[in-house]
C-alpha cells in the first residue's frame, strides 16, 4: 500500500509518500520565509495556494509515480492555522476525490512521534516535541498519547523566533540564534521558568528583550543564554516523564529539535539515565508530509470516502485522538 501525505498546519506545505512497509519514497517541501517580521496567516494561506501543485507533483515525480499508484491519502487535520490547514484539506479531498481514493485525517503532533518510532524503531517512547507552535512532552499510557507537560503559554520556537525579530532577524529565527549562540562565552541570567511538568517563556522573552534593549549585553551571550535556559527546562521535564512513566528511550520531534545543542543536551540526561536517545534526520523532524504519510498508513482502517465530511480541527490536543494503532 503506498500513501501520499500533505502536510499544512503552519508554514511549511510539504507532501510525503511512503509505502506500507515504511520506505519515504518522496518528502517534498515549500517553506514560507520572511526577511523581516512573523508568520501572517493569510500571507502563508496564499504561499500554500501558490505552490502546493508544485509540491505535490514534485513528490510524485521523486517517488516515479502516478496518483493513480496512491491508494491512500492523508492530510493533517490539526493543530494549526485554519487558513493554511485548509488549503491542505482541499488539496486533499480534491486528489482523492478525482481520483477515488480513500482519504484520512491525521493528528500533526501524533504524526511527529509516530516518524520518530518508525526511524528509531523505539517501541514506547518519550516523545519530546519542541516545534514552532507547539511544545509537549508526550507518551503513550493507558490507550492513549498523553501530555505529560507542555507550554502554559507559547511554543518553544515561536518564543524563539520572537526575540529573533526583536534582534532584527527574518522567520525562522531558530537557525540563526543557534549560530549566534555558538559564539557565545558568558551565561547571562534569565529566569527558569518550569511548573510542575509545564513549561512557560513569556516572562523569559520579556527578559530577554529588555536585556537586548539595553545594551549591556552581547547579542551572541544572550542568544547562548537563551539556548541553555530553556533547552534546561525541556530536557528536565523530558527527563522527570521519563522516570515517572518508567520509559526507557527518548525520541526529539519539531523543527527546534534541529539545534545540535538541544539534542546534545538529550544525549546527555539519557546517557546518564542509561536510556536511548534518538533525533530523526532534520526532514523528518521539521513540519513534512513524509510523517504524515506514515501516519495515513497507521490509521489506514479509518480512512473513507466521505470527503464532504473531511473537517480541519485547529485546536485539537494530542490527547483528543484515540489510538488503535499501538499494542
Ligand atoms: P516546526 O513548526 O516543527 O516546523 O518548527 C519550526 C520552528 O523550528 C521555527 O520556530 C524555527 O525557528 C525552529 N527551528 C528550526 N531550526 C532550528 C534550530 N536549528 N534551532 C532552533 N530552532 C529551530
Ligand atoms: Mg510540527
Amino acid at each position: 500500500m503506498i500513501c501520499l501525505g500533505i502536510e499544512s498546519t503552519a508554514h511549511t506545505f510539504g507532501c510525503g509518500i511512503i509505502s506500507s512497509k515504511g520506505k519515504i519514497l518522496a518528502n517534498a517541501r515549500k517553506l514560507f520565509t520572511t526577511e523581516q517580521g512573523g508568520i501572517n496567516p493569510s500571507e502563508a494561506k496564499e504561499h500554500h495556494e501558490s505552490f502546493k501543485e508544485e509540491v505535490v507533483d514534485s513528490a510524485l515525480k521523486e517517488a516515479k509515480l502516478n496518483v493513480s499508484d496512491i491508494d491512500l491519502i492523508s492530510f493533517s487535520q490539526g493543530p494549526g492555522l485554519a487558513p493554511s490547514l485548509w488549503v491542505g484539506r482541499n488539496k486533499a479531498v480534491e486528489l482523492a476525490e478525482q481520483n477515488d481514493i480513500p482519504i484520512v485525517g491525521i493528528n500533526h503532533c501524533i504524526a511527529h512521534l509516530e516518524i520518530g518510532k518508525l526511524k528509531s524503531k523505539a517501541r514506547d517512547p518519550v516523545l519530546l516535541y519542541c516545534s514552532g507552535a507547539n511544545t509537549q512532552v508526550i507518551a503513550f499510557e493507558s490507550g492513549k498519547y498523553r501530555i505529560f507537560g507542555e507550554t502554559l503559554d507559547q511554543g518553544i520556537g515561536n518564543f524563539i523566533d520572537s526575540f529573533a525579530r526583536h534582534i532584527g532577524l527574518g522567520f525562522p529565527g531558530g537557525p540563526k540564534i543557534e549560530k549566534l549562540a555558538l559564539k557565545g562565552k558568558n551565561y547571562v541570567g534569565l529566569p527558569y521558568v518550569v511548573k510542575g511538568m509545564d513549561v512557560s517563556f513569556s516572562g523569559i522573552l520579556t527578559n530577554l528583550k529588555r536585556k537586548y534593549d539595553s545594551r549591556s549585553y552581547k547579542t551572541e551571550d544572550l542568544c547562548y543564554s537563551l539556548q541553555e535556559t530553556v533547552f534546561a527546562m525541556m530536557v528536565e521535564t523530558a527527563e522527570r516523564a521519563m522516570a515517572h512513566c518508567g520509559k526507557k528511550e527518548l525520541v526529539l520531534g519539531g523543527g527546534v529539535a534541529c539545534n545540535k545543542r538541544l539534542q546534545e543536551m538529550c544525549k546527555i540526561m539519557c546517557g546518564e539515565r542509561g536510556a536511548k536517545f534518538f533525533a530523526p534526520e532534520n526532514s523528518l523532524l521539521v513540519d513534512n508530509g513524509a510523517m504524515i504519510a506514515w501516519q495515513g498508513i497507521l490509521q489506514r482502517k479509518t480512512a473513507s470516502k466521505n470527503y464532504s465530511e473531511m473537517h480541519v480541527h485547529p485546536y485539537e490536543r494530542t490527547d483528543d485522538v484515540s489510538v488503535d494503532w499501538c499494542e
